[in-house]
């Protein structure tokens, strides 16, 4: 979905869009009514369906499935959890390679893992960017030659971490007008294990850089791709880093970030272990439906009613409004917000856009950036700023696929957060 670290890039004010869905533009239906409220899903949790009849790669492997499926296959249960636990220290902890891990599993064992673990996907590091900020960005490509980018970056709002921008897809298929992978359409999804595979070798980085880096505690599934267009990979990715055996991240530190894909919200709140943001940009349906197509199948009224529908007791969830000069910036654009906000728990990113692809659309004055967020502010909005990180690398919002098609200014500097 978004871009970067809580990000979203810049909408194409100059290319109005007709009124006709777009080919490959998935439709959203009408919000799903009468879905049980449910909590968050228990840690190391057993999976509820039975595990999968075809080998996985080990990284796309849940751990307690892995553990459920040698079972099945015969091996007694303490054995089956030491085995599963040595693994993932050798894979997950130690990043060996999986045939390294694999031959100096119990020879008895061996057998059956190859018959469950299919071989490593292919990700390999072709390009690295640095920004003046410390943000990464790295063009990551994988077997079948699809490219994908993923950002490290420093964050210092508040807390000092490293936070992991992951992607979800190869492209996008929702072509939002702001976003330069909207622009690549959708090549294809990618499997749990790549997205596994993403943060591993991006762990691998940090660990090479650490003392440079602070502590890589976040993750954000908002790079490439929109994850509740490939829900149950992105569920299972987040489940392994999750883990204690593996990463154990806290889901209370990964945010997954969607346009607004209202038929999956109750099944993300069923099956992700995570923080849901909702990227929504403009105040109203007319300039979001220019901005982001899924808005003419799913408007403002039906999003907000399946968010209040799905949302379990307790929980909130992130908005994120871009805001691009003279478009959406106005201090009546505020109330208009704050109404639409009106009901929902939430929590309120403002986020001057990144340059992008389409030069009309402008980043926005700071002073009106923070006259904005202060009318929020005295509304009783929960509002924060986030300043884009990254932009001179094209690792900021909107930016991902854009810079490996020369399209990043190098004129433009780093940005002070
Ligand atoms: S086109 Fe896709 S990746 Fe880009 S902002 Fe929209 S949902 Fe996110």
């Amino acid at each position: 979905m978004l871009r970067s670290v809580p990000q979203v890039g810049v909408p194409q004010v100059g290319a109005p869009e007709s009124g006709v869905p777009e080919v490959g533009v998935p439709q959203d239906g009408a919000p799903e009514s009468g879905v049980p409220e449910v909590g968050v899903p228990q840690d190391g949790a057993p999976p509820s369906e039975p595990p999968p009849a075809v080998a996985l790669a080990f990284a796309g492997w849940r751990l307690a499935a892995l553990q459920a499926a040698l079972e099945a296959r015969g091996v007694r249960r303490t054995r089956a959890a030491a085995a599963v636990g040595e693994l993932a220290r050798a894979y997950h902890k130690l990043g060996l390679p999986w045939p390294q891990v694999l031959a100096a599993a119990a020879k008895s064992l061996q057998p059956e893992l190859a018959a469950l673990c299919a071989p490593e996907p292919v990700l390999e590091i072709t390009e690295q960017a640095l920004a003046a900020d410390g943000t990464r960005r790295l063009l990551l490509r994988l077997g079948d030659g699809e490219v994908i980018e993923t950002v490290l970056l420093r964050s210092t709002t508040g807390v000092d971490r490293t936070t992991v921008c992951l992607s979800s897809q190869a492209g996008c298929a929702r072509r939002c007008a702001f976003c330069e992978t909207g622009r690549l359409g959708l090549r294809r999804s990618l499997t749990a294990a790549e997205i596994v595979l993403q943060f591993r070798t991006v762990h691998h980085l940090w660990q090479g850089l650490r003392g440079a880096l602070p502590p890589l505690t976040n993750v954000v599934f908002m790079g490439m791709g929109e994850p509740l267009d490939n829900l149950d990979a992105v569920a299972d990715a987040c489940a392994v880093l999750q883990d204690d055996r593996a990463y154990g991240l806290s889901w209370r530190r990964m945010t997954v970030s969607t346009v607004g894909v209202a038929s999956q919200i109750p099944a993300f709140f069923q099956e992700v272990r995570a923080h849901l943001a909702v990227s929504l940009n403009a105040p109203d349906d007319a300039r979001r439906s220019r901005l982001m197509p899924i808005n003419r199948a799913t408007g403002l009224a039906e999003l907000k009613a399946a968010l209040l529908a799905a949302l379990p007791p307790g929980r909130d969830v992130l908005v994120e409004y871009v805001l691009f000069g003279g478009f959406n910036d106005a201090l009546g654009d505020a109330d208009l917000l704050r109404a639409w906000l009106q009901g929902l728990p939430v929590r309120l990113n403002l986020i001057p856009a990144n340059p992008g692809p389409d030069p009309s659309l402008r980043t926005p004055d700071s002073l009106q950036v923070r006259a904005f967020q202060q009318r929020l502010l005295d509304a009783g909005v929960r509002a924060m700023v986030r300043w884009p990180h990254g932009r001179e690398v094209g690792g900021a919002c909107g930016q991902l696929a854009g810079a490996r098609r020369g399209r990043v200014s190098a004129a433009i500097g780093p940005v002070a957060t």
